[in-house]
């Protein structure tokens, strides 16, 4: 293999394996050390320059980071980054001097907005401060999207929303709630806005068309129920409830039905539980919280008797796993009696409001085509980001989305090419600070991870009360301990190695060798450990001087912990912080922090 190029941000990026999957990039580790040192406004501050929303998302992402942490590789339960995030949140000061602003003086460029959900906000959030006039119709009273009105508060406390979304409004973005736009081609050819950005979510929930669906008055699409509680249009439900659907959404109806005074709520899933869409998290919650799961049944048909719902038939089935595929046989049918059925099979897109002769194309599934990089769509100007792009994900993607966006429409609104994508940049300093003493925590902590405590089940089933209390002090600073500092990274210097062996005898993990070179596939094998996990990178030196051989290392087993470094007689490893530096509308990341090429290029 030739040298790995250590110089391309993406390479370090891999390593640090929560902040490589978190789509917005979060820097978790440095966050992490900032709430180590109580220094909650410096880890909000961070994490909002990224994800725009720590409070909400301290409370409910959906965590692609956590599965990935290097700490489930050691111990099984990643690090709660989550929780700390929200902990650094509602311990942080007075921030308002630190939030992003508008000018005074305008770039005389208007941008229109459709939805005030996160994309759009995030979309709104970059551009304010470059003098935009960002304009956002809602057809809602209020912004937030999903996370406002579906989201229930028992999760999601609305001060916190309001909080957030306060940060972004009031740097001058004109609100136009209850308006909803009937006609792209209106909004575009009115020739009011420089360009247009679509965020308006996936907003019609999946519907279930089973004999008995329309006799009776006691079934409900779960998105448009969760919207109803939140306007006080629905407060009450049956005694007996049954959800069809084991997502997320399945969890916050079955959840919420238990707040409106259900007395018996089930949650009917199709497939096993290994198949589950919900998070562990909310499963756990929702069955604490005394709501059942069933398995292996698909629904049949309402039982409908006097335009009275009493119950639904179900199709059982009898499951196992063969060659790692679930093998369902039919084994009768079953009806359930209930009052109430709640629909929470999924969510599709809906655009009754865009004409199809304005030169935007749709494709696959009646989508519109977007550009997957770009995020612009095949009418040149109109953007789209969020669930209105590519179908429901999540809030985080819909925030990482609104930052590309946000680059698009800043590039195009200034003439310059969209593909023009401005490139990551890079910064290593040395975190040596003496021959065993380092600036970063080093000691592996075999503390457990922490759990969080929710308020007691006797006073709990209220819509109001927020059910998760946050970490407490001590728990947060365990917490930030168990993190490894991944971005903490092993910087081999090729030509001062001396081929003594002092770092792979001392290396815990075995995740260094010093052996032949070869190619990939070959050198995997040959490893101390063998480094079967190939979706993680080896690193790979140059030729060294004494044998030819090199030195290579497999990033999947690595501690951080430094002990080659410190071992190392010639200094050829060091522990290096990497930090990735990100892009924004704007806001290029500077020269120096370039990749070598990039760099040079440039001069
Ligand atoms: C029940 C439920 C629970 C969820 N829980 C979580 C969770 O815990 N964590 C998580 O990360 N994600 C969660 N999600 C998903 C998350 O809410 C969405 O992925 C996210 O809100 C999408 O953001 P968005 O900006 O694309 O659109 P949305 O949040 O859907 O916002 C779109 C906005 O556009 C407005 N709008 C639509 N059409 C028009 C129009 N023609 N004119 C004007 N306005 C319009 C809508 O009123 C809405 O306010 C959940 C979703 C559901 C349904
Ligand atoms: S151990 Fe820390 S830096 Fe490493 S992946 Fe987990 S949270 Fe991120
Ligand atoms: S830091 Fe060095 S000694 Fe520690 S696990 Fe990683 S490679 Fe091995």
């Amino acid at each position: 293999m030739e040298r790995t190029n250590t110089s391309n941000p993406d390479y370090y990026h891999r390593v640090v394996d929560c902040q490589w999957a978190c789509p917005a990039h979060t820097n978790v580790p440095e966050y992490i050390r900032l709430i180590g040192q109580e220094r909650y406004d410096d880890a909000y501050i961070l994490n909002r320059e990224s994800n725009v929303f720590p409070g909400i998302l301290g409370r409910v992402c959906d965590r692609p980071c956590e599965p990935a942490c290097r700490r489930t590789r050691v111990e099984g339960k990643p690090v709660a980054i989550c929780r700390l995030k929200r902990f650094a949140s509602d311990h942080k000061g007075d921030i308002a001097d630190r939030l992003p602003k508008a000018p005074k003086e305008k770039n005389g460029k208007k941008i229109a907005l459709v939805g005030a959900g996160p994309a759009s906000l995030t979309v709104a959030n970059d551009l304010m401060p470059l003098g935009y006039q960002c304009t956002i119709f809602e057809a809602g009273p209020r912004a937030g999207g999903l996370m406002r009105i579906n989201i229930p508060s028992f999760r999601l406390p609305e001060e916190v929303l309001d909080t957030a979304i306060d940060a972004i409004v009031s740097m001058g973005v004109e609100m136009r709630y209850n308006t909803r736009i009937d006609s792209l081609k209106g909004l575009v050819e009115s020739g009011e806005y420089d360009a247009v950005f679509v965020g308006s979510g996936a907003p019609k929930g999946k519907e279930l068309e089973l004999p008995g669906r329309h006799d009776c008055e006691q079934i409900f699409i779960g998105i448009e129920w969760l919207a109803n509680i939140h306007f006080e249009h629905v407060n009450t439900v049956g005694s007996r409830v049954l959800i069809i659907g084991v997502g997320n959404t399945a969890m916050d109806c079955c959840r919420s039905a238990k707040r409106l005074g259900a007395a018996d709520v089930k949650v009917v899933a199709r497939k096993t539980r290994k198949y589950f869409k919900a998070s562990p998290w909310e499963l756990e919650d929702a069955e604490e919280e005394g709501v059942e799961i069933l398995e292996n049944l698909s629904p049949v048909r309402y039982v409908v008797e006097n335009g009275k719902l009493t119950g639904m038939e179900f199709e059982r089935f009898n499951s196992q796993e063969i060659d790692g595929k679930l093998v369902q046989e039919p084994a009768g049918t079953e009806i359930i009696p209930c009052d109430s059925v709640i629909l929470a099979i999924g969510q599709d897109n809906a655009f009754p409001w865009i004409e199809r002769d304005i030169g935007l194309e749709f494709g696959k599934w009646d989508m519109p085509v977007v550009d997957k990089t770009t995020f612009m769509s095949t009418r040149p100007g109109v953007f789209f980001g969020g669930d209105a792009a590519w179908g429901p994900e999540n809030i985080i993607w819909a925030v990482a989305h609104g930052h590309e966006a946000a680059i698009s429409i800043h590039q195009y609104c200034q003439g310059l090419s969209v593909q023009d994508r401005p490139p990551h940049g890079q910064t290593m300093s040395s975190t040596k600070m003496g021959l065993h003493e380092w600036a970063y925590s080093n000691d592996y902590n075999p503390v457990k991870r922490q759990k969080m405590k929710h308020v007691d089940l006797k006073e709990r089933f209220k819509m109001s009360i927020e059910v998760e209390e946050g970490f407490t002090h001590e728990q947060a600073m365990a917490e930030v301990e168990r993190c490894l500092n991944c971005d903490v990274q092993t910087h081999f210097t090729d030509n001062l190695c001396i081929e003594c062996d002092a770092c792979i005898d001392i290396c815990p993990t075995d995740c260094l060798t010093i052996t032949e070179n070869g190619d990939e596939a070959d050198l995997r094998t040959r490893l101390t450990a063998p480094a079967l996990e190939t979706h993680q990178p080896i690193f790979v030196s140059s030729a060294l001087k004494q044998t030819k051989r090199v030195m290579v290392k497999d990033e999947d087993l690595c501690l951080h912990c430094g002990l080659c470094a410190e071992r190392c007689p010639t200094f050829a490893w060091d522990m290096r912080k990497s930090v990735v530096v990100l892009p924004y509308a704007g806001r290029p990341v500077p020269a120096s922090t370039l990749p070598v090429v990039e760099a040079q290029a440039a001069k």
